[in-house]
């Protein structure tokens, strides 16, 4: 198979659905053997079917990214279906929507296990299985909110934060090290996915309602779709982008640039 990812093995966290679900049919679709990784089997095994139907390869690998043992069970999965590992995606993460003064401790550290300790394990583990491929690509969905604060969602804005210059401090340590390992982040703005549903429902009481009013956020007019970011995933984990490392992608309709 031809493109612009052509023959890569990729392994997508949170990948049955919304950003991770596009993501992995883009990267699929350029040629990518993709590994579909999440908690949700069912939702899962409809996009291996439906990469699969479009003429392309993939598997999918049950995987929590909170545990240790799944992650590396996950990689030697990768690695003995595909031959080797060239890109991650660490995609899965969750919010939570509390003031802090109200928030619990178990609160807390449940959006920290997936958003940062997944993300967290999820490169332990690639960086050595990318070593052996000669190289690789790691992104890291991090958010406008790791850029920027919003009120009741401190957990997830400090996650969100703590995934930015996560990724930094390791793309140095991948540079310097002649592993040939790009590490880099993305930022995406409001996305219309199950997870932003939810964020229309909490604060404007309906989908339609909530999509309007989350739109007049970004000075492009609407919220995002999750192929917006797929696109910048592809370019990230392709060749095109060989000189990109330690950067952070921004695909927000200019909600940052207010
Ligand atoms: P979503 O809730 O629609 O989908 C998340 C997927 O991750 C689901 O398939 C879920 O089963 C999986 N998942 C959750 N916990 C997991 C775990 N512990 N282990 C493995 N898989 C797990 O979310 P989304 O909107 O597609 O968000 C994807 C990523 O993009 C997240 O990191 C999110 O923080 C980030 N993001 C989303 C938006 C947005 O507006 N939707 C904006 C900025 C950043």
């Amino acid at each position: 198979m031809t493109g612009r990812v052509a023959k890569k093995a990729a392994l997508i966290s949170g990948a049955a659905a919304g950003i991770g679900r596009s993501i992995a049919i883009r990267l699929a679709k350029e040629g990518a053997r993709v590994a579909v990784a999440d908690i949700d089997a069912a939702h899962g095994a409809d996009v291996v079917a439906e990469i699969q139907a479009a003429g392309g390869e993939a598997l999918f690998v049950a995987l929590d990214v909170t545990d240790e043992a799944a992650w590396r069970a996950a990689v030697d999965a990768v690695e003995a279906a595909f031959g080797g590992l060239d890109i991650l995606v660490n995609n899965a993460g969750i919010a939570l929507s509390e003031s802090v003064d109200k928030m619990s401790l178990a609160d807390w550290r449940s959006v920290m296990a997936v958003n940062v300790d997944g993300v967290f394990l999820g490169t332990k583990f690639a960086i050595p299985a990318m070593r052996r491929a000669g190289g690789g690509s790691i992104i890291n969905i991090s958010s406008i909110l790791g850029l920027t604060g919003l009120e009741n969602l401190s957990a997830y804005c400090a996650s969100k934060g703590a995934v930015r210059l996560f990724t930094k401090a390791v793309a140095i340590e991948c540079g310097r090290d002649g592993s040939a390992i790009r590490v880099n982040s993305i930022h995406p703005g409001y996305i219309h996915t199950a997870m932003m549903e939810d964020d229309c429902r909490r604060d404007y009481g309906d989908v339609p309602t909530g999509l309007a009013e989350f739109g007049k956020l970004h000075p492009i007019g609407r919220v995002g779709e999750p192929d917006e970011i797929a696109n910048g995933v592809l370019y990230l984990a392709s060749d095109e982008a060989k000189f990109v490392t330690g950067s952070e992608l921004v695909i927000d309709g200019g909600y940052t640039a207010v």
